[in-house]
């Protein structure tokens, strides 16, 4: 049986950032995934998304020209094209992954992997020990317990799609209260059954997509042979992303759910690097991770919300509508807001809420103040470079 010092299941962001890290540091790697490394976030999420988030947004700005004085003729979306762009970046990365995995000196296994006590697991009969483990296998879509659930399509496929369907029914997007009772499809087109206030309604569509939220890709690991506990939620973890009942085992990324973000599952796969190599020595701390709703225009956040804060902190809040703003206008931008909530005792960042085209952006700077205790004052006394839309920030805390 093949011996190692840690054992990573999962090469996504969160086991591959651990892999990296372990295997500088001389020690025994191997990382067991069953399907193409790289991850969810560069293979089907984040990456290839931005690739159409990007074209909508060209597609929204060449429809605006003139409004800037410049005349276009007819505009449109290639999608064929789009897709094919898609696949430029997402189709090197198995094979990339792959060679920094080999030059790193990590052991590549492929296959399903499951526990077979709380040291071994298996993948494909044989088994392989290890002093530690990294569980970071990732989410998949909940799945719907309505009849035709199996008709639903997944985010996967929505990326797939090399022409937009006229008809598109989402499932779970998170504004209307309405609850799916059946799914149906004569092969052509779906019919999706639901209640909505007591009441039965139905929608015609081409492609009907589960975005019920995801949940831990946990279920084939056999867990309980490694006494590793889990929720619904994924495996239970302490602060050191190490599981109580199995001291061996770590858990980072959606595995253990606790944010579903890329970035901090790649931060987690550091935390645990370090608190294998060095004995527990770092907590997580997700209190400064930004996030953003990458509509047209995002919506940005971090740190607390004006309600939670109030609940600790006396404060301050600036707010403001900035759409009519000089450089908003000349940029001809149809939405700008902004919220920035500060402690009024010390002058210092608690959160902020940026709506508008620099939102994901500019949201770095707060993440910054918050991480580093930069005040207001600080804020409000640097230059900043002009015109730019980070300088708006200097205007709205003045
Ligand atoms: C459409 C979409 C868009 C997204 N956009 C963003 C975004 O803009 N920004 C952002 O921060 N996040 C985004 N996310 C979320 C982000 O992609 C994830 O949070 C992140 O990729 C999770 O990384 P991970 O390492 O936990 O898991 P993954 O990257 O999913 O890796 C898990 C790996 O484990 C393997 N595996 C699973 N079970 C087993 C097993 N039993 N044996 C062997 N291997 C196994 C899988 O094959 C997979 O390769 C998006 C997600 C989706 C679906």
């Amino acid at each position: 049986m093949k011996q190692f010092d840690m054992i990573i299941i999962g090469g996504g962001s969160a086991g591959l950032s651990a892999a990296y890290r372990i295997a500088r540091a001389g020690r025994r790697v191997a990382l067991i995934d069953k399907g193409p490394v790289g991850g969810l976030c560069s293979l089907a999420g984040c990456n290839p998304k931005k690739v159409l988030v990007r074209a909508s947004e060209v597609l929204e700005t060449v429809r605006h020209a003139a409004e800037h004085g410049v005349i276009t003729g007819d505009v449109t979306i290639d999608w064929e094209r789009v897709w094919r762009r898609k696949h430029s970046f997402t189709d090197p990365v198995p094979d990339s992954t792959e060679k920094s995995l080999a030059n790193a000196g990590v052991e590549r296994v492929r296959g399903v992997a499951h526990f077979v006590d709380e040291q071994t697991v298996a993948v494909g009969g044989e088994e392989f020990r290890a002093d530690g483990f990294v569980i970071a296998t990732g989410s998949h879509p909940r799945r719907l317990d309505v009849p035709g659930a199996d008709l639903l399509k997944i985010s996967d496929d929505a990326l797939e799609l090399q022409s937009p369907p006229k008809r598109m029914v989402i499932v779970g997007a998170g504004v209307i209260a309405a609850q799916v009772t059946s799914v149906t499809s004569d092969g052509d087109s779906y019919r999706v059954e639901f209640t909505r206030e007591g009441a039965t309604d139905v929608r015609d569509a081409d492609f009907v997509l589960n975005a019920a939220g995801r949940v831990p890709a946990i279920e084939e690991l056999d867990l309980p042979k490694a006494k590793v506990q889990t929720t619904l939620r994924g495996v239970v973890v302490d602060k050191f992303l190490r599981s109580q009942t199995n001291p061996r085992v770590f858990a980072g990324g959606d595995a253990h759910g606790a944010r579903q973000l890329s970035p901090v599952s790649s931060y987690e796969g550091r935390v645990i690097a370090q608190n294998f190599l060095q004995g527990d020595v770092r907590e997580v701390d997700y209190a400064t991770v930004p996030q953003s709703i990458f509509t047209t225009p995002p919506l940005a956040s971090v740190g607390l919300t004006e309600t939670i804060a109030k609940e600790k902190h006396q404060v301050e809040v600036r707010a403001s509508d900035m759409t009519r703003w000089l450089l908003y206008s000349i940029a001809g931008e149809p939405v700008a807001r902004a919220k920035i909530v500060i402690d009024s005792g010390t002058g210092r960042i608690l959160g902020a809420q940026l709506f508008g085209v620099t939102a994901s952006e500019n949201i770095h700077l707060f993440a910054l103040a918050i991480q580093f205790g930069v005040t207001v004052e600080h804020l409000k006394e640097m230059v900043y470079a002009y015109p730019t839309f980070a300088s708006t920030i200097q205007s709205l805390l003045a």
